[in-house]
């Protein structure tokens, strides 16, 4: 998507060899039209899979998440990273290891809120290693419910998820990958 690799070169700071940080417009300050396009064009996408879920991760996936669950009047699940005393029992969980916190984290969504009949676009700002997107994946198949497919912000393509879930025949649709971030120049490729 033209404007978010716009926003990327424009604001987008590359941290060592890995991140990329987009707190000015993804990550902390989001920017509203901008949102509002990345969610029509997962919509556009998607629209003809059934969809009748959206599902991210907290905290960042939860804002992308309300827009795209808003484009197809459907709710927002969001899995939660830690489990707090108001949660029941009643959880699908997975393990997430965090590429950003370097720590583990066991994923949980109430399981009134996952069905079988449901058919579920995962959501999430990037894509790495892979961890979040198959946590929640692993979330979707604990309920025997239907993958439509996954839509991310940025994929950062050097890092390889993303082809290996498309070779598994997962339809992973990423608004914008990065094929080559030069840490001493601070360059950044788009595939
Ligand atoms: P993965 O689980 O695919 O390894 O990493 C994806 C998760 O880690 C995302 O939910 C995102 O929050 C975080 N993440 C991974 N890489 C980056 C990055 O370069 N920048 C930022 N801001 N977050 C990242």
């Amino acid at each position: 998507m033209k404007e978010l690799e716009e926003y990327i070169l424009k604001y987008g700071k590359v941290l060592g060899t890995d991140i990329l940080k987009v707190d000015s417009f993804l990550n902390q300050q989001i920017d509203i039209d901008l949102l509002d396009k990345m969610a029509t064009a997962w919509y556009e996408a998607f629209k003809n899979q059934g969809v009748t879920k959206v599902l991210t991760i907290e905290a960042s996936g939860i804002a992308l998440g309300t827009m795209v669950a808003y484009k197809f009047q459907v709710p927002l699940l969001f899995a939660k990273k830690s489990k707090t005393i108001n949660m029941s029992d009643n959880l699908y969980t997975a393990k997430v290891f965090s590429f950003t916190h370097h720590d583990t984290n066991t994923i949980a969504v109430d399981k009134n809120y996952l069905k079988a009949s449901d058919k579920v676009l995962i959501i999430d700002d990037f894509l790495a290693n892979g961890q979040a997107v198959m946590g929640l994946m692993t979330l979707v198949s604990s309920a025997n419910a239907k993958l439509a497919g996954v839509g991310i912000a940025i994929e950062k393509g050097f890092q390889k998820a993303g082809d290996l879930l498309r070779a598994r025949g997962i339809n992973v649709m990423s608004l914008a990958i990065i094929d080559q971030m030069n840490p001493a120049t601070k360059e950044i490729v788009f595939r």
